[in-house]
């Protein structure tokens, strides 16, 4: 089997970081190919304020919030993904046992993104703003190749979501997608995205109105319930599965409890289906 991780970037590698480095040897041991990719937005934005620099965020006319990624900002943002906390998580999981290899997305053109030269944002009053200066991209390709050919040698790539544009400049490109476009490209069985809530929630505040599971014909209806950043790991779902990945399991609890269902799980019913008859 293979499986696609993504681990949140909030808090940096802490206790549940290390629970899940032990089972994801575990897991390897037993034979599974593992890629990891991994956020950083939190180290980021504390850089930033002791750097002194502002973080701005950009609203889409859509309601899709990011970071205002500006040139000295995407400087910050490669320190903290590629520089530290990339670095941090090889070195956890080689104490594990397991044969981590830290790339970012620029190396190898492991993830290539494409950005817009204008971006629309939305201002505070509804006025339009219109910005030529952010370097954030969105995934266009994935060498699926170089990735089998580490996988096929025994390593576990761990990536940082930084991409190379058609330019060839870097961009900041979002975690959660970036770890759908790995999980298609390497036709994954199941991608998961750890993050500190257990799931989506039907209120947000409320961790007894966990949405278990949902079928992908139905994740349309349950982006009215994700806010924030909870919207990009629907929309990173929403790229998997069409893109032919079977499941995606969003929480916080262990890897084993998430694949089995102790978060919300997206599914591809069609392949539900197949999976069944196939017993
Ligand atoms: P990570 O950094 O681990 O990737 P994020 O902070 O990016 O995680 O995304 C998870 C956040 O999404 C939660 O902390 C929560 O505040 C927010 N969120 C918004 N709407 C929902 C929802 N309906 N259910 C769960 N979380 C939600």
């Amino acid at each position: 089997m293979t499986l696609v991780l993504k681990i949140g970037g909030a808090a940096g590698v802490d206790a549940h970081t290390t629970d899940i480095a032990r089972e994801l040897a575990e897991l390897i041991g037993q034979g599974e190919r593992v890629v990891l990719l991994h956020g950083g937005s939190d180290l980021t934005n504390r850089l930033c304020e002791r750097l002194g620099l502002p973080v701005r965020t950009i609203t889409s006319p859509e309601g899709m919030t990011s970071r205002y990624t500006d040139e000295e900002t995407l400087r910050v943002y490669a320190m903290a993904v590629a520089g530290q906390i990339n670095t941090e998580l090889v070195a956890l999981l080689q104490g594990q046992g397991v044969n981590a290899l830290g790339l970012s997305g620029v190396d190898g053109r492991v993830l290539v993104a494409r950005r817009k030269p204008a971006v629309r944002s939305l201002l505070t009053g509804g006025r339009v703003q219109i910005i030529r200066d952010d370097y954030t991209g969105r995934i266009v390709e994935v060498n699926a190749a170089l990735l089998n050919q580490l996988l096929d040698s025994g390593y576990v790539p761990v990536l940082a979501p930084l991409a190379l544009g058609t330019a060839s400049e870097r961009l900041n490109v979002d975690g959660d997608r970036a770890a759908a476009a790995v999980a298609a490209a390497l036709h994954a069985e199941a991608l998961v995205i750890l993050t500190n809530v257990p799931g989506l929630l039907a209120s947000v505040d409320d961790p007894t109105t966990l949405l278990r599971e949902i079928p992908a014909r139905r994740l349309d209806d349950a982006f009215k319930y994700a806010q924030g950043r909870m919207r990009k790991k629907l929309l990173g779902a929403q790229e998997a599965i069409s893109g032919g990945v079977a499941r995606v399991c969003i929480g916080n609890a262990s890897l084993h409890a998430l694949l089995n269902g102790a978060g919300t799980t997206i599914y591809n019913q069609v392949n539900t289906v197949l999976e069944e008859m196939m017993r």
